[in-house]
């Protein structure tokens, strides 16, 4: 893509064609995991808990997810249970780590800018006792694993800090922390709902004992995730009934969502590193295209080293114009994209994220997120430069606002 290309595409006077930019909050599935889910739906829609023959191959579909997303993350079988998505396995996660470790301590270490299915959780444990150490990034978005540990004390019984942000795509220091964590006996849960299928963990070298994750960010379907729990570090079940999944996690086996779920895990291992790569790239040219195209924009965190952000998120600000706004203005002109947190935006606050990195509200109300995908093409990217130019031009003739004043 040479940054200024002069030709355009998908785009007549009349009619846009819709380019979605939206993949971190989530993504289509693939053509395999639909193809997967529907001949569970027909035909495997025996219970896997059943003990007839019918039953056996759903049985085999679920050991086999099961051993399939262990090997991805190294780990045992027995230590994954399928739950709904990325909020339940937080939500279940920092509960039962919080009840059962209680007669150890009350105080728990997470960050200003993990998802709401974390913050919220948290605030709820604050209001019934617990005490919380909320740890802000500095000015990337990034965790310092030092403040983590002059945060830790003798009463500490659960760190939770996410792996990579799902504003800003800043991936944390989670080695670091998972050490941390280890020297002092203290559980270590981490949010992987933004990193998982998009660049490798290894619980191993990681050192966390709690991973969540979801099916709906790698190409998988929705209402199906997974918790990660090394083994003996939480017992307690979130759900009572049935007793499946080894009793913790009650409920009939979601079978097509867990077919899906695993042939999504399966061919985003397979191609990780490539599509990272590529990822990494069109946002590189992609960025280089706003920038001349809109040279007023600020950057939110930046997109500085690769090793350092997930490879198809970026944010950014229009000096003087809402994000709110351009958001709905670019949706007008066939473009998908989000201003924050796509789950947090009925909230219609500025991004907390962006406000404990330090940026004030204006700029933080004026921020964009654009997140490149899979299928994403150079020539998409492209014409979104185009678009994005020609919304805040008009956005800023009709608001009158100054580009740039560099006041926000
Ligand atoms: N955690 C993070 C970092 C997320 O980005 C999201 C969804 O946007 C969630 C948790 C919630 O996951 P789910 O939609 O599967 O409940």
């Amino acid at each position: 893509m040479s940054h200024l290309g002069s030709q355009r595409l998908f785009h007549t006077k009349k009619e846009y064609i819709v380019i979605y930019l939206d993949h971190a909050a989530t993504t289509k599935p693939r053509p395999e995991v639909i193809r997967k889910m529907m001949d569970c739906l027909e035909q495997e829609y025996g219970n896997a808990s059943a003990n007839y023959q019918f039953a056996s191959v759903p049985r085999r579909i679920l050991q086999e997810a099961r051993e399939r997303i262990a090997a991805s993350l190294s780990v045992q079988p027995e230590e994954i249970f399928f739950t709904s998505g990325g909020t339940e396995s937080d939500n279940w996660a920092i509960r039962s780590a919080a009840r059962e470790r209680s007669n150890r301590g009350r105080h728990i270490i997470t960050s200003a800018i993990e998802h709401p299915a974390v913050l919220e959780t948290m605030r709820e444990l604050e209001r019934n006792g617990y005490e919380i150490t909320w740890i802000l990034p500095d000015e990337t978005g990034a965790i310092q694993a030092s403040a983590v540990e002059a945060a830790v004390r003798r009463d500490t019984i659960l760190i939770s800090i996410m792996y990579a942000n799902n504003e800003t795509g800043r991936i944390q220091p989670i080695r670091e922390i998972g050490d941390i964590a280890r020297r002092h006996g203290v559980l270590f849960h981490t949010d992987a709902v933004q990193a998982y299928g998009q660049i490798p963990i290894t619980a191993s070298e990681d050192g966390f004992d709690l991973l969540s994750a979801s099916g709906h960010k790698l190409y998988g379907p929705k209402g199906i995730g997974f918790l990660y729990i090394r083994s003996g570090t939480i017992t307690t079940p979130l759900l009572t009934g049935g007793g499946q999944e080894s009793g913790v996690r009650s409920g009939t086996e979601n079978i097509p969502a867990i077919a899906g779920l695993s042939e999504a895990v399966a061919l985003g291992m397979e191609d990780l590193a490539e599509r990272a790569g590529a990822e990494w790239k069109k946002k590189e040219r992609f960025a280089e295209c706003v920038r001349s195209r809109c040279p007023y924009i600020v950057e939110n965190g930046g997109i500085g080293e690769r090793r350092d952000w997930l490879p198809g998120i970026w944010n950014f600000s229009f000096p003087g114009l809402s994000g709110e706004a351009m958001q709905v203005w670019l949706d007008m002109a066939g473009i998908c994209v989000s201003t924050g947190s796509a789950c947090a935006s009925a909230s219609r606050k500025p991004s907390h994220v962006l406000l404990a990195m330090g940026i004030d509200q204006a700029q933080a109300d004026s921020s964009i997120r654009i997140s490149i995908g899979r299928e994403t093409t150079e020539e998409e990217l492209q014409e979104t430069a185009w678009r994005i130019q020609e919304t805040a031009e008009k956005l800023y003739r009709l608001t009158g606002a100054d580009r740039n004043s560099g006041n926000f």
